[in-house]
């Protein structure tokens, strides 16, 4: 496994997840929304996953910078990645089947929204995010750079925390004591965990 092959791999992954998402974002422009919760903090918040998931990484590839933060890539850290990744994939493909018309990629309430507590939203109540902290951790083992390689974690993280209350707020808002109950059997994105 060298640095290269490692880079490629990585690349593979993302534009697998780009594909997956093309659908459920076609689905969602469509969806008609009775109330939204973007604002110019998520805006940001955004910006920062964006950031750290997409562009930082893609620049390091490309242009191979920061160069100085490279280090020797350890094979057995890119076959962990790997897996880490095959596992986000399938995910972010159980989420989306699982949240259908109800997914957004910001906060939002659809028209005809629904609360799903069942497939893997009956363990967690944001696997979606489990998904993008895989995502980043799958990144981190990846690429061998010590700015590159963490950026995603650190990125997708203030977007997690920026949002994770204030989105568990907008649903107690829409869905009330249904929503309360769910938070009381499942945890946020680790089961039994966290
Ligand atoms: N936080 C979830 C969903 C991410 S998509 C996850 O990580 O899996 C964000 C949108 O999903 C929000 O705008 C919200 O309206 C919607 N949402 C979040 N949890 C939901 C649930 N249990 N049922 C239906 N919609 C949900």
């Amino acid at each position: 496994m060298t640095p290269t092959a490692a880079k490629v791999i990585w690349l593979a992954f993302q534009l697998g997840w780009f594909v997956l998402r093309q659908q459920p974002g076609r689905r969602a422009r469509r969806t008609p929304i009775r109330y939204s919760g973007r604002d110019a903090r998520e805006f940001i918040l955004l910006g920062c996953s964006l950031t750290g998931l997409g562009i930082l990484p893609v620049i390091y590839l490309i242009a191979h910078f920061p160069r100085f933060a490279d280090y020797a890539l350890w094979p057995p850290q890119a076959y962990a990645g790997i897996a880490v990744d095959l596992v986000m994939l399938w995910l972010f493909y159980r989420t989306h089947h699982d949240l259908g018309r109800n997914w957004s990629v910001s906060l939002d309430l659809r028209e005809s929204h629904t609360l799903v507590t069942s497939g893997v939203y009956a363990y967690v109540r944001h696997p979606m995010y489990t998904g993008f902290w895989l995502m980043g951790l799958g990144q981190a083992l990846l690429l061998p750079n010590w700015v590159a390689g963490p950026a995603g974690l650190v990125g997708f993280g203030l977007l997690f925390f920026g949002r994770v209350k204030r989105e568990e707020e907008m649903m107690i808002s829409g869905f009330g004591e249904e929503y309360r109950a769910y938070m009381q059997r499942t945890a946020r994105v680790v089961p039994w965990l966290y």
